[in-house]
């Protein structure tokens, strides 16, 4: 139930600027205080993050790159690399599944958190955001590929991974202990001041609030919480 692997090498994969940090940031920081070397790929540039529409989208997707930089920092990680795509436009395509197949054959990691693609309606308010949803499934997809040497063989040697963590889960299945790193998750999501705004007490209280419920179905202080998928 509580996860306790410290992989040696993570690779975390998700849309837009600043979903690591709200779906898995207490995790990448856990690991990466614990020695673990953690990357990190952003799909999307964000550049439709806003609801002012006299935002200028290049000068936001730039703005943001910067918070990711910060954020990233923060959390200790070892890398960030950005593939770029419009919001919107995330397509579970062989292109994309090309471009993470060579990543995770490049990084080689033992752990992958990816958004859980199955999560559609949070409760009667809330439909996941369709990049959340296909970049999932492209990740998924890719894990055998990129085990299977007879696949993309000029893109390095196979790689197997041998955990997966999806987060933005309806059906988790394992919690990770956040309790000691809480604070750098709440400090990493704040470097994303151009989506907390001028809140970020509320957002504070709002990650802890999070942390404690699923702590709580942990039986730990403050938990993140995931669907696991283990492979040998
Ligand atoms: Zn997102």
């Amino acid at each position: 139930m509580i996860e306790h692997t410290t992989p040696e090498r993570a690779l975390a994969v998700f849309a837009h600027p600043d979903d690591p940090e709200v779906g898995a940031g207490g995790t990448l920081a856990r690991w990466a205080s614990l020695g673990s070397e953690v990357h990190l790929v952003i799909a999307n540039r964000g550049d439709k993050g806003s609801h002012d529409p006299a935002t200028d989208p290049d000068a936001l997707a730039e703005h943001r790159a910067e918070e990711v930089a910060r954020a990233a920092e923060v959390l200790g990680l070892a890398g960030v690399e950005h593939l770029g795509y419009p919001d919107g436009e995330i397509e579970n395509d062989p292109g994309l599944r090309g471009r993470l197949l060579e990543v995770i054959r490049r990084l080689r990691p033992d752990a992958v958190i990816a958004p859980d693609p199955t999560a559609v309606f949070f409760g009667d308010s809330y439909v996941n955001h369709r990049d959340h949803r296909q970049l999932g499934w492209a990740v998924l997809d890719t894990l055998v590929p990129a085990a299977s040497p007879l696949y993309a063989p000029t893109a390095g040697p196979a790689h197997q991974v041998s955990l997966v963590l999806l987060a933005g889960t309806l059906e988790a299945n394992a919690w990770v202990d956040v309790s000691a790193v809480l604070d750098t998750k709440v400090a990493a999501v704040s470097c994303h001041e151009s989506r907390i705004g001028g809140e970020p007490e509320l957002v504070a209280e709002l990650l802890e609030q999070r942390a404690a419920e699923e702590g709580q179905r942990a039986g730990i202080a403050h938990a993140e919480a995931f669907r696991r998928l283990r492979f040998s």
